[in-house]
């Protein structure tokens, strides 16, 4: 494959990609996709608030304003579902009733499945980088973040010890996960123990689930009116066009601005999700040091290296969000290197110092809208 150099001032390049020097995020701002989904037909957008109050965003083109307003009732409905039983911040959900169970199966719905699979998936194609089964450290690092206090090591060793897949069965006739009994299921109840944080994976997961179920729930007449549909969870989309040569085009913010707003610039995509992660929104401080949410599963320590932002475009909603995850963890090598592999797989990775690499299946999908 032809290496094409966008920018001579780029500092890297790896062989499916092409360098430049600044940073691209995908943008969840509304009014910015609004903005930029280019077409004549109108454009209406729908929001609704899910997992703990962020705008979920259903832009479409070419569809009456009743039309949408009841995909989008359903699309809620749906998200509070899927939230019951796989959001770890609500109590009865059932990733969060594992460790109560002391080693009973717990049966899943078929989504609940498909999400677990997917998880599963991710951490062995991430060869553990990804991985669901966190949550304890996650719930650690929250209250370090509370108190202002980092964990203790014995603290940190007995949270690890509730995390890794090699701990949970599951049964795919009964569609159930259970923790083994032999594992240190524990008996204290202030203690998490076993917890999956999907928190990594859902954005991207419930946005594909969400443009299939509308498409799906439209009727032929208002089907063949649709050209373009995209779901946009806080910046985790999936979109579609239904038009030959009339992509999606999703606007990219950049990081190192403080307005939420500034666009660096956008892509064209006919359909798929477009997936970033970035440091640059959700971390705390303790002591004066930053600390993002990525937390690397080794170690159970925050991630710290040199990206800071990894937009990630892919088929599937569940793989782009958890690959965007799990590169940070992985550091720019490994993660390139695992980006190769996959040849439906495209990536945009930016460093701190402003310096970016981008994958070439998307040179000609990239669009600078400002100064660099
Ligand atoms: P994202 O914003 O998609 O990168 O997801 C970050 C969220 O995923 C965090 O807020 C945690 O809830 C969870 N998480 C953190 N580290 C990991 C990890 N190594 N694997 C899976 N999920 C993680
Ligand atoms: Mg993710």
């Amino acid at each position: 494959m032809p290496q094409k150099i966008l920018n001579t001032r780029s500092c890297a390049s790896f062989n499916k990609c092409v360098s430049f020097r600044h940073v691209m995020t995908v943008l969840a701002l509304m009014a910015s996709i609004i903005g930029l989904v280019s077409c004549e037909s109108p454009k209406l957008i729908k929001t609704f608030y899910a997992m703990g109050g962020i705008p979920v965003n259903i832009i479409a083109v070419g569809l009456r304003d009743t039309a949408l307003q009841r995909v989008t009732d359903e699309a809620a409905q749906s998200v509070k579902e899927w939230e019951a039983e796989l959001s770890m911040y609500r109590e009865s959900s059932v990733v969060n009733q594992l460790h109560k169970t002391k080693g009973s199966p717990v049966h899943l719905t078929e989504k609940g499945w498909q999400a677990l699979q997917a998880a599963l998936e991710a951490e062995t194609i991430t060869d553990g980088a990804f991985d669901v089964t966190i949550g304890p450290v996650v719930r650690l690092w929250k209250e370090a973040e509370k108190k202002g206090e980092l964990p203790d090591s014995d603290t940190m060793q007995k949270a690890l010890s509730f995390t890794g897949f090699e701990s949970l069965v599951f049964d795919e006739a009964n569609r159930s996960i259970q923790v083994k009994t032999h594992d240190p299921v524990t008996d204290n109840e202030s203690e998490s123990g076993f917890v999956l944080d999907v928190g990594g994976i859902a954005k991207g997961l419930f946005a594909e689930w969400l443009n299939d179920q509308i498409v799906n729930s439209l009727s032929p007449k208002e089907k063949s009116g649709l050209k373009k549909l995209i779901v946009d969870l806080s910046g985790d989309m999936y979109v579609r066009s239904f038009t030959k040569n009339d992509d999606c085009v999703v606007g990219i913010r950049d990081p190192f601005s403080s307005d939420r707003s500034a666009l660096w610039g956008s892509l064209s995509i006919q359909k798929g999700a477009v997936v970033t992660s970035g440091t640059y929104e959700r971390y705390f401080e303790i002591d004066g040091r930053r600390y993002c949410h990525i937390i690397d599963p080794k170690t159970g320590y925050p991630v710290a290296n040199e990206i800071v932002s990894v937009t990630i475009v892919d088929p599937s909603g569940a793989m782009a969000d958890a690959l965007a995850t799990a590169v940070f963890v992985m550091g720019e090598e490994k993660g390139i290197e695992l980006i190769k592999s996959r040849p439906q797989t495209e990536m945009v990775l930016i460093r701190r110092d402003g310096t970016w690499v981008v994958s070439d299946g998307l040179q000609d999908r990239l669009k600078q809208t400002c100064s660099i």
